[in-house]
């Protein structure tokens, strides 16, 4: 049995984690993405090479597929010529497939992929001025059903692989042509001022300069939470200072509230948290967020509260979205700041005009009462910029993520309603 991944089925308790092999491929071959060293070396060993061996050449092709980016056997230059044959017969380097991308006028890029078993997931990429930042999927759909997001309107159709999570960034790297060639190679000009570290630390260290892709937000399609295992293996290869050598400050997961888990993220993977929150009473986010019905609005602060390694300098971001009439009075507002200083969060509030899509029962608030909302936030010494909406005319801004081949019949929808609020509780 492997160690790659484990799969939630949802249930009418927690999703049940069932364990999940390497993908297997028709030709019998096993794709190496999503692996760590120690695994590799098993299969290298369990594929004839004695143990020192397999350590050694695990190692080698840790740093050639994580942290150069190359995607045959071939091209691994320090390994023996006629060994290089052997790799290829027995291993594969796996990449999603690309389906279609896609180009925003505001130049946003957005990425239909497809795993090896057919089913199709989304990322994208957001590039500012002083940074690029690749929003990543971490399930197909979702179990969860918060009533203005597009993927909620999705069945979960499964958990991505470690592969399939860490295989988005490494398709987010080829095409930006942001591998580096290495130590000691002559790095492309989009590399300079590239912050390369040489020692074996094992976080990232690139800087933010000359570099397109510097952050990464787990805020794609899915709840990262419910594929915790998935997700904090594959974030593990993106942060390792000889894989892709993210640093963890630069990377931050979102979660619509699955407190039980909130810890561990903390504790294991150590990334800067999100948290979206969207209101600020009981009976509105029941209705918008469904999972509020499970793990409440004090249980969740008080998770936040407990957020290993939260600070003044990393603080807790808290999303709201701007639900025209529902969500956006002045009342609202300062209830968020007396739920914040009550809890003593650390917290910065990320204000999100709703994205809509074709069907979604609500509207965005209008842009002066966002402004007077981020205003009363921010009197009360609480950092709430309004986030640009980004990519909405290729439907990649936040909330409106869902596969075409995915779309259903607004009869299916109001069932899966009722099936996810059931397996709630
Ligand atoms: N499942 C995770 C991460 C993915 S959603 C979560 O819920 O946090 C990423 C962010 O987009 C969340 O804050 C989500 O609430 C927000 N979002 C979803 N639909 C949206 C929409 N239509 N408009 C604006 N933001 C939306
Ligand atoms: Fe799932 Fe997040 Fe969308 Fe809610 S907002 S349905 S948790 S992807």
């Amino acid at each position: 049995m492997a160690d790659t991944s484990l799969m939630s089925i949802p249930g009418h308790v927690d999703p049940v984690p069932v364990p999940r092999d390497v993908t297997p491929r028709a030709d019998g071959r096993v794709d190496l993405v999503g692996l760590p060293r120690g695994r590799i070396a098993e299969l290298f060993a369990a594929a004839g090479l004695d143990a020192k061996a397999a350590k050694l050449r695990a190692k080698q092709v840790f740093h050639w597929l994580y942290h150069r980016g190359v995607t045959e056997f071939e091209a691994m230059t320090d390994i023996a010529k006629t060994m290089r044959p052997w790799l290829a017969e027995r291993f594969v380097i796996g990449r999603p497939e690309i389906v279609l991308a896609q180009h925003s006028s505001d130049g946003t890029r957005k990425w239909l992929l497809r795993t090896a078993d057919g089913h199709e997931f989304e990322m994208v990429f957001i590039p500012d001025a002083d940074r690029g930042t690749l929003c990543v999927s971490s399930q197909v759909g979702c179990t969860l059903n918060c009533r203005f997001c597009h993927t909620g309107t999705m069945r979960l159709v499964r958990n991505l692989t470690p592969g399939e999570i860490v295989g988005q960034v490494m398709l987010a790297r080829d095409a930006l042509g942001e591998w580096p060639r290495g130590a000691g190679d002559s790095r492309p000009a989009t590399m300079a001022g590239l912050d390369f570290d040489e020692d074996e630390s094992d976080e990232g260290h690139y800087s933010a300069d000359g570099r397109l892709l510097t952050n990464i937000v787990m805020m794609g399609m899915g709840e990262p939470l419910y594929n915790f295992d998935n997700v904090r293996d594959a974030l593990k290869i993106v942060m390792d200072g000889d894989g892709l050598a993210l640093s963890k400050r630069r990377i931050t997961l979102s979660t619509s509230g699955v407190v039980p888990q909130m810890a561990r993220c903390g504790e294991e993977i150590g990334v800067n948290l999100a948290v979206s929150l969207h209101a600020v009473s009981k009976e509105v986010r029941d209705e918008i967020v469904p999972i509020n019905r499970k793990y409440g609005l004090d249980e969740l602060l008080q998770a936040c509260a407990d957020y290993p390694g939260a600070s003044n300098a990393r603080r807790i971001t808290f999303e709201y979205v701007m639900l025209k009439d529902k969500n956006d009075s002045d009342a609202d507002a300062r209830e968020l700041v007396r739920l914040l200083k009550h809890y003593k969060l650390p917290a910065k509030v990320n204000l999100i005009p709703f994205n809509p899509w074709p069907g979604a029962i609500y509207e965005c608030s209008t842009p002066e009462r966002i402004r007077r909302f981020s205003e009363i936030v921010f009197e009360a010494g609480i950092s709430a910029p309004v986030r640009t909406p980004r990519g909405r005319d290729i439907d990649a801004a936040c909330g409106q993520l869902k596969t075409a081949a995915q779309k259903l019949s607004r009869a299916e929808l109001d069932r899966l309603a009722d099936e996810k609020q059931a397996a709630l509780g």
